[in-house]
């Protein structure tokens, strides 16, 4: 049986060869056929070269290099598209996800499970993290259609029927998180302790991370455009029963001028409302917009295969001279 493993790698030059070396050492240890699939998600460092050269010692590495940055979800994808493996296993390139792990993940494989997913606790991550964390993961599971688990990523086994399903999803808004929850199939998780990133910087930032919650509410679902329709008619609702209510007062009172105020603040609230609601329309409109360009979702710019026939040309030419000699 083969597995493969699958590691997106974005500037990571590094902890790359560190990487290598520790993922090595603890797939010898299991004495299991593998395959490494690296993909570079456009790296501007030396990411590229340092992957030819460790594919150039190692016929069990392969690699897709992308033509610019397409994110880690376009390098998920291209991964999982090229792993031959029985089940694959997908991991970061900053050994934040411990190696040691996937044989724990290939014994619950063994005994039958499709999805094996390590959760990572929030031990060592700041206070402020860990709350949003908790509060979007609360929050966005009242919206969205499958379940999310705080600290599940995509360090995760899929057997083939699962990669395969995953595969058939071709949106081009991906939310792994969600796709993989949405697969389904037999999934079982364990809880590893979270390490610190050793060399390199995590390349999330704010504005990344409030991007990527977004897509998480607006991918699985389309609640947001129901509670804009809800919301708008209670505020018709309640607005027709001021308007009821101060008909009568001036029936009974007579007409007052004041309550310019009331009437301002109703105008604001109400644009702001519209405001807000015509945004979520907005996205989804966005979204659309995505899918029917039906653009790839990453261009490949070298691959392990150029390398190896680059080695099959010297070879024949070499042999060609012998030969002539
Ligand atoms: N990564 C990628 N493309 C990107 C950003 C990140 O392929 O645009 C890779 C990165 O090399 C690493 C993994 O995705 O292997 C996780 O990235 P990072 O460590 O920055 O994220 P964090 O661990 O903070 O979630
Ligand atoms: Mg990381």
């Amino acid at each position: 049986m083969l597995i493969s493993l699958v590691v997106p790698c974005f500037d990571e030059e590094e902890i790359i060869g560190r990487f290598h070396e520790r993922v090595t050492e603890e797939l010898f240890l299991l004495e299991q056929e593998y395959e490494l699939v690296y993909v570079d998600d456009g790296s501007q460092d030396r990411t590229l070269p340092l992957l030819r050269d460790i594919a150039d010692a190692d016929p069990r590495v392969r690699y897709v290099s992308f033509s610019r940055n397409f994110g880690k979800e376009a390098a998920m994808l291209a991964g999982l598209q090229h792993a031959k493996g029985e089940a694959v296993v997908i991991m970061d390139a900053d050994l934040q996800h411990p190696p040691e792990l996937v044989k724990r993940m290939l014994a619950l494989y063994g005994e039958g499970f499709d999805q094996v997913i390590a959760r990572r606790t929030r031990k060592g991550d700041r206070v402020t993290r860990t709350l949003t964390a908790r509060a979007y993961y609360r929050l966005i599971n009242r919206f969205v259609d499958v379940e999310l688990v705080d600290g599940v990523g995509d360090f995760r086994l899929l057997s083939r029927r699962t990669v395969d399903a995953a595969l058939e999803l071709t949106e081009y808004n991906r939310f792994s998180k969600g796709i993989f929850a949405w697969v389904g199939f037999r999934t079982t998780a364990f809880a590893y302790e979270n390490a610190v990133r050793e060399r390199g910087r995590s390349t999330w930032s704010f504005g990344k991370l409030l991007n990527y919650g977004l897509d998480g509410v607006l991918s699985f679902n389309n609640r947001p455009l129901r509670a804009a329709l809800c919301l708008g008619m209670l505020l018709l609702a309640v607005a027709m029963a001021y308007a009821a209510w101060i008909v009568g007062v001036a029936l009974v009172n007579g007409v007052d001028t004041p309550g310019y105020v009331t009437l301002l603040v109703a105008v604001i609230a109400l644009a702001g409302v519209q405001m807000l609601m015509l945004g979520v329309v907005g996205e989804y409109v966005g979204r659309i917009y995505y899918e029917v360009k039906r653009r790839p979702h990453f261009l490949v710019k070298a691959t392990d295969a150029d390398l190896r026939r680059q080695d099959d040309d010297e070879r024949h030419r070499c042999t060609g001279e012998l030969v002539r000699r």
